[in-house]
């Protein structure tokens, strides 16, 4: 028996909301261009997100902060997250202990989202990822649209920029002074 079912049906949200499902730069692109579903780049989660009070997003990420295990599944599968060691689990410096507690939580994600802020292509790997389902890809969707409009920088777009928060330049005003 033969059944047909709507594509919609069966694909990731990330998918759905996909703003550039074609490769932006290739050697073969292996069949036809794909139409977008989501042109305009429109995300629901985090208009919703954006409609907070500053304090309510606080607390909306630290409840979910809370909720972490520390089992690092969110950087084993991103693809943007390439560092042979992550900071969260080098020894040598320790930069955050390695126990599950609240404050180290927060500092380990909001270091990640930092991290990734201008490189996160919004794969929503992460999220699929995460076994205690954390907001990961929103997290980062706000970080991108923070880089985006600081920086007018997209991650994935133009091979020859660099994402602002990887990045810096030695005779920096700012960084000279405080060296
Ligand atoms: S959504 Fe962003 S942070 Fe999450 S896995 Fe993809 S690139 Fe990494
Ligand atoms: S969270 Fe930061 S240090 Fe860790 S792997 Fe990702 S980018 Fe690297
Ligand atoms: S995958 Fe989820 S539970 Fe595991 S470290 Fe990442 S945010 Fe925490």
């Amino acid at each position: 028996m033969e059944r047909h079912l709507p594509v919609a049906d069966l694909l990731e949200d990330t998918c759905l909301h996909c703003q550039h499902p074609n490769p932006v730069t290739f050697d073969e692109l292996l069949g036809p261009e794909v139409p977008s579903r989501n042109p305009e780049g429109e995300d629901a989660e985090l208009a919703r997100l954006e409609a907070m009070t500053s304090e309510e997003r606080r607390e909306y990420f630290r409840r979910a902060f809370e909720r972490c295990i520390r089992c690092y599944a969110c950087v084993k599968n991103c693809p943007l997250c390439f560092c042979t060691t992550c900071f969260a689990q080098t020894n040598q410096p320790e930069w955050l202990p390695r126990t599950v507690g609240a404050d180290e939580n927060e500092m380990f994600l909001l270091g990640r989202a930092m991290h990734l802020a201008g490189r996160c292509v919004q794969c929503g790997a992460c999220d699929r990822a995460c076994p205690m389902n954390l907001p990961l890809r929103l997290l980062n969707a706000k970080m991108a649209k923070e880089a985006q409009e600081a920086f007018a920088q997209v991650a994935g777009l133009d091979p020859e920029t660099q994402p602002p928060l990887s990045v810096f330049e030695s005779q920096d005003k700012d960084i000279a002074e405080h060296h």
